[in-house]
């Protein structure tokens, strides 16, 4: 479930806490984490966080980067946590204690050397998407499916992909090829727009109260969805309700009045 704006929320938050402080130790509580965190040489100097599509990477200045893939249920917390998060690995900074939490145990952990790893990623959606009316000309696959592909464009997932298409109009359903060139531009107007707005709110914490913020807080983006999780719901803009299908194995939300 984190998405871009969760785990740019991620980044934002430990960037300043991380970046020039030595890491210490690195701990795995989760056998599966454990061949991999070995490999983390420590003491080092943390020289650098970033986020790449849905991913944390972290540089240290002896070579090393851990790239941590929070994927359905992960995210970083920094300090304490509450007894029942299951902590599944910890990063001990001299500034303070970064750990993994992740309730279904499926983000993965993975440490490499040398240039930055190669994730097989596409473009980065906040560094400019002139490119997107070409690339989109070129694929028959629904919209939707498409902006969720990380090949074709880094970072988004479920909840984001059906709020793009509401806020730019378009049916969801429909084949990439097949979106006229004024709604290509609105696509991509909407693309950034839709994540800068997600991330000034820390991103969107849902029902299961799963995803906070490494400080603990909720994202408050979940009460700008407009469709997502809303099955049946009346649209915000026009009242009619708003529908549900699965596209590649995935619901999709979506308002068949405002969407065309
Ligand atoms: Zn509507």
């Amino acid at each position: 479930m984190p998405e871009l704006p969760e785990v740019e929320t991620m980044v934002r938050f430990l960037r300043p806490r991380v970046q020039g402080a030595e890491l210490e130790e690195v701990v795995a509580y989760d056998v599966a984490l454990r061949a991999s965190l070995r490999e983390t040489r420590t003491p080092a100097k943390a020289d650098l966080l970033l986020r790449r599509g849905k991913h944390v990477l972290l540089h240290t200045e002896d070579g090393q980067w851990t790239v941590i893939h929070p994927r359905m249920s992960g995210r970083l917390a920094w300090g304490q946590v509450d007894p029942d998060d299951r902590v599944r690995a910890l990063w001990r900074f001299s500034t303070g204690e970064m750990r993994l939490v992740d309730l279904r145990r499926l983000a993965t952990v993975g440490v490499f050397e040398g240039g930055e790893p190669a994730l097989g990623l596409g473009p980065e959606p906040l560094e400019g998407l002139a490119w997107l009316p070409a690339v989109l000309a070129r694929s028959r696959m629904p919209i939707k499916v498409w902006l969720m592909d990380q090949r074709k464009v880094a970072g988004i997932g479920n909840i984001y992909a059906s709020e793009i298409c509401f806020r730019a109009g378009i049916d969801p359903r429909r084949p990439a090829c097949e979106l006229r060139n004024v709604e290509v531009e609105r696509m991509v107007e909407v693309i950034p727009t839709v994540l800068q707005e997600a991330i000034a709110r820390q991103g969107t914490t849902l029902s299961d109260g799963r995803y906070r913020e490494p400080g603990g807080q909720r994202g408050r983006f979940a009460l700008q969805l407009a469709v997502y999780g809303r099955e049946g719901a009346p649209c915000p803009v026009c009242g009619a309700l708003v529908s549900r299908c699965v596209q590649a194995g995935r619901s999709t939300f979506w308002c068949s009045r405002c969407q065309r």
